[in-house]
């Protein structure tokens, strides 16, 4: 058997050398589905939309499950004070695009500026905030997991500025008794740099202390309810002038 390395078998052919490999090392199945129309602006072919500029359908008001108030305008959304939303459909694990843009208009400082979030499986909030040049607790500003993690990195740009972020959440799961069998996970890039590398989400982020229960109170919910299976998102309403555009999804 030939014994060389395969850096110098490649002088003689890598195919040959490849072939030398073992057997469990290659897979040719299955083989990733093809997703095309990817670029910055756009949603990849496979993805669920659920803001294209043009109307918030797929979302409705969280207190009463009306049609949502946000001020739509130029393609993008404006949250106005009437209330946070819900996506009408529920997710469990999933890869979610979303710009935001705080007003450029500064009235407010720490927490009340730029102020909004986006409540995974409406518990777990994904800070939006102007953060450019507004101290805040650090666990608290653009890009923590809200009273949890506090971002890598200050990715922000200056408030009137688009901005993306990229989440990658990784739903918990419970067993049949209601027990907690393993947490939630996530990743967040925010304008394209990684600022939360898969960190473990200890619980809801807006209870007294981080909790998981399979039956709980969701964010501005009044009611409990399953929180064991796959649930809505959530678009907060903190009473800031924050903007929405080119919202997707993709369920993992
Ligand atoms: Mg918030």
């Amino acid at each position: 058997m030939n014994t060389l390395p395969l850096t110098l078998t490649c002088l003689l052919g890598c195919s040959a050398a490849l072939a030398q490999l073992p057997d469990h090392t290659q897979v040719f199945e299955p083989v990733p589905a093809l997703v095309t129309g990817v670029t910055h602006a756009a949603a990849p072919s496979d993805a669920i939309v659920l803001f294209d500029g043009n109307n918030m359908n797929a979302w409705e008001q969280l207190e009463d499950s009306a049609s949502p108030q946000w001020d739509i305008e130029d393609g993008f959304v404006t949250v106005n004070g009437t209330g946070t939303l819900r996506s009408k459909q529920s997710f469990g694990s999933f890869q979610l695009h979303i710009e935001w843009r705080a007003t450029d208009v500064i009235q407010g400082e720490s927490q009340l500026r730029g102020n909004s979030g986006i409540f995974l499986h409406s518990l777990y909030e994904i800070q939006i905030l102007d953060s450019w040049e507004n101290p805040t607790y650090v666990n608290g500003q653009a890009g923590s997991v809200y009273l949890q993690h506090s971002p890598l990195v200050n990715a922000a740009k200056r408030p009137g500025e688009w901005q993306s972020y990229d989440i990658i959440f990784t739903a918990p799961v419970y067993q049949a008794n209601g027990t907690l069998q393993s947490p939630a996970y996530v990743t967040v890039l925010h304008n394209g740099v990684l600022v939360q590398n898969h960190v473990q989400i200890l619980g809801s982020t807006f209870t007294r202390a981080p909790e998981y229960k399979s039956r709980c109170t969701p964010f501005a919910h009044r009611q409990e309810q399953a929180c064991a299976g796959k649930m809505p998102l959530l678009l907060q309403d903190h009473g800031q002038v924050v903007s929405f555009k080119n919202i997707w999804l993709r369920e993992l």
